[in-house]
C-alpha cells in the first residue's frame, strides 16, 4: 500500500480510445491497494491547436487571456478521464491545478510553483477517491489569476505534487519506454536507461531532451522525488531517476 502520483502526457491521453486505456491502467494501480493521484495533460496536439487558434484572432494574445485558454486544455483531459474511470466502478473526482493547490509566480506562460497546498487531493483519497489533477497549471499567489507552467509543465506539476505527498513514486507515462541515450525517435540505436540520476538526467532535460521537463527534474533532484518514465502503452519496466 502506497501513494503513487501517476503522469500521463498528451500523447497517452489522445482520444477516447486513449483515455479509457489509461483508466484502466489506474484502476489496476488502485485494485494495488495503493491511493492514487494522477495528473493529465492536454489531449494529443490540443495546446498547440489553442495556441494557434489564439493566433488567428491576435498576433500577440496578452498572457492572462492566453492562460485562461491554454488550461482549457488539461481541463477538458481531466473531466473525462474521471468519467472514464467512474464508468469503471470506481470514484474519481477532477480539479483543476487551483483546486489541487498549485500556487504559483504570476509570470504568465512560464509561471514557477511557489507552493503546493493539496489539501482536496488529501481529502479525495482519504475517502477512497482517486484524484485526478489539471497538469501544467496553477493560481498566482499576487494576482489569482490561472498561470501556465511552460512548455511540457505537467510533468512539473506531478513532481511537485508527489513531493508535497510524501508520494512514495512519481510515475511519467509517455509513449517511449523510458529515458535513452538519445531520442529514440531520431537515433534508432540509441539504448534505454535502467537508471540514471538527478544530475546526469537534469542535464539531458536541459540540453533539450524534452521527454521531462527541466524544471520537474530540478524539482526531483531537490525533493528527492524517485521517479519512473515508462510507456503507457506496454507494461515494460521504464527508467528509474532516483540520487543514486
Ligand atoms: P508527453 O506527451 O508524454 O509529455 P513528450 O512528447 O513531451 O511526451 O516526451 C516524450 C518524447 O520525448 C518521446 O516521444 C521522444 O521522442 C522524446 N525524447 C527526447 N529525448 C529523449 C530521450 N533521451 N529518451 C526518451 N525520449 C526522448
Ligand atoms: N499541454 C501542455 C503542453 O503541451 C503541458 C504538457 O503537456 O505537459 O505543453
Ligand atoms: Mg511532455
Amino acid at each position: 500500500m502506497g501513494l503513487i502520483v501517476q503522469k500521463y502526457g498528451g500523447s497517452s491521453v489522445a482520444d477516447a480510445e486513449g483515455m479509457k486505456r489509461v483508466a484502466n491502467r489506474i484502476v489496476a494501480a488502485k485494485r494495488d491497494g495503493n491511493q492514487v493521484v494522477v495528473v493529465v495533460s492536454a489531449m494529443g496536439d490540443t495546446t498547440d491547436e489553442l495556441i494557434d487558434l489564439a493566433k488567428q484572432i491576435t498576433p500577440i494574445p496578452s498572457g492572462r487571456e492566453l492562460d485562461m485558454l491554454l488550461t482549457a486544455g488539461e481541463r477538458i483531459s481531466m473531466a473525462l478521464l474521471a468519467m472514464a474511470i467512474t464508468n469503471l466502478g470506481h470514484e474519481a473526482r477532477s480539479f483543476t491545478g487551483s483546486q489541487a493547490g498549485v500556487i504559483t509566480t504570476s509570470a504568465h506562460g512560464r509561471a514557477r510553483i511557489i507552493d503546493v497546498t493539496p489539501g482536496r487531493i488529501q481529502e479525495a483519497l482519504a475517502e477512497g477517491a482517486i484524484a485526478i489533477v489539471a497538469g501544467f497549471q496553477g493560481i498566482s499567489q499576487d494576482t489569482k489569476d490561472v498561470t501556465t507552467l511552460g512548455r511540457g509543465g505537467s510533468d512539473t506539476t506531478a513532481v511537485a505534487l508527489a513531493a508535497a505527498l510524501e508520494a512514495d513514486v512519481c510515475e511519467i507515462y509517455t509513449d517511449v519506454t523510458g529515458v535513452f541515450s538519445a531520442d529514440p525517435r531520431i537515433v534508432p540505436q540509441a539504448r534505454k536507461l535502467q537508471s540514471i540520476n538527478f544530475e546526469e538526467m537534469l542535464e539531458m532535460a536541459g540540453a533539450g531532451s524534452k521527454v521531462l521537463a527541466l524544471r520537474s527534474v530540478e524539482f526531483a533532484r531537490n525533493h528527492n522525488v524517485p521517479i519512473q518514465v515508462r510507456s503507457s502503452f506496454t507494461w515494460e519496466p521504464g527508467t528509474w531517476i532516483t540520487s543514486q
